[in-house]
């Protein structure tokens, strides 16, 4: 990798690949995307292909002298994948499409969920989620009462958790591990809004037991996200997300190495960084719409992200960080948040 600058391709151009990029910018990794959207966020910040996620040629263009090649959202096709030796491999993707094949994978590898299966096997209520591409909330519904579900559907327990969090983890290609410390999750309708790392009194060595028996099952490379429901102290895996993750944004202001560059070391082979935090972080999501950046600029200690989207309902635009800030500050970053909310 030395005399020419790295190049990293990316199958999907939105905010997540558009923080690969500028986070891999430091270190003279340059990004080229692929995304059917000629608008993608990504194109802003590195080289942009527009086209379908499956065009042959178009995924040949992507990996034209790559260093590597990688995607940031999980419903690549794994043909797709395939074709471009994307990391992390086609394993963890083919695994993670399919709610029910992740969930008895979980299983497998003794990895507590909710109970899951037939509206027989789990009782009602139940949420019932379609198997293949939920996100945010979608494609799920709270089921009161025994009846049959479709084949691409799965009910699951309804688990009364005390708090939902999730661990990154990252795997490099000779099977380093790093972890970051557990992030707690609120959600509004679906959609995560506020993220609080380090989460106080978390289960961070069962989180990084559950985190390693999957990256150790899938020969990982890359980072990983695992969504978890905490019960009576107990950890119970949600899903698994084969990329960075919303709720490690706190990363990039609040860690030594951030989860962008944590991805870019492990598939290129560098060596990992430290996933130490540097403190007491809370991101927050701005959706739907965009609080005057002129608000969020004037609160101390507010790290402001926006993703040059255009604002529509429940999309992601942007996100404000805070490190070992005071509760006011938090407070104001949150009510302007809430009130620019819109889904
Ligand atoms: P998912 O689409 O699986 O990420 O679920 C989206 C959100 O729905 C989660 O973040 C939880 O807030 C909630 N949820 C999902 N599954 C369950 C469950 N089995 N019991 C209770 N809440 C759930």
């Amino acid at each position: 990798m030395s005399g020419r600058a790295t190049v990293v391709g990316c199958i999907g151009g939105g905010q997540l690949g558009r923080m690969l990029a500028l986070a891999g910018a430091p270190l003279g990794i340059r990004m080229r995307f692929l995304d059917p959207a000629a608008d993608a966020c990504a194109g802003h910040v590195g080289e942009l292909l527009v086209g379908p996620y499956d065009d042959p040629a178009l995924l040949d263009r992507l990996a034209a002298g790559a260093d590597a090649v990688t995607y940031e959202f999980e419903n690549v096709p794994p043909e797709a994948a395939r074709r471009v030796g994307a990391l992390p491999d086609v394993r963890a993707l083919e695994r993670g499409q399919d709610r029910l094949v992740e969930k008895e994978l979980f299983r497998a590898l003794g990895i507590p969920t909710a109970r899951f299966g037939s509206l027989e096997d789990v009782g009602v209520p139940a949420l019932v989620k379609s198997r293949r591409l939920g996100y945010d909330g979608k494609g799920q519904r709270l089921v009161e009462a025994v009846g049959s579900i479709g084949e691409d559907e799965l009910a699951e327990e309804l688990v009364p958790f005390d708090r939902e969090l999730s661990v990154i983890a990252v795997r490099s290609r000779d099977g380093e591990t790093a972890f970051y410390p557990v992030t707690e999750n609120e959600h509004r309708g679906g959609i995560l809004a506020v993220s609080r790392a380090p989460a106080p009194d978390a289960p961070q060595r069962e989180a990084e037991e559950i985190a390693t028996r999957l990256l150790d099952e899938l020969g990982y490379v890359g980072v990983v996200t695992v969504e978890l429901f905490e019960v009576e102290g107990r950890l119970l895996a949600n899903e698994f997300a084969p990329r960075v993750h919303n709720s490690g944004h706190w990363t990039i202001d609040g860690a030594v190495t951030s989860q962008f560059e944590s991805h870019l070391r492990a598939i290129l082979g560098l060596p990992l960084g430290e996933t130490r935090p540097l403190g007491s972080a809370t991101m927050v999501n701005l959706v739907g719409s965009l609080p005057p950046l002129e608000r969020l600029l004037a609160v101390p200690g507010a790290h402001v992200h926006l993703y040059g989207k255009e604002p529509r309902p429940g999309r992601k635009l942007g996100h404000v960080t805070l490190v070992d800030a005071d509760e006011q500050a938090v407070a104001e970053v949150v009510a302007l948040a809430e009130r620019a909310w819109v889904v």
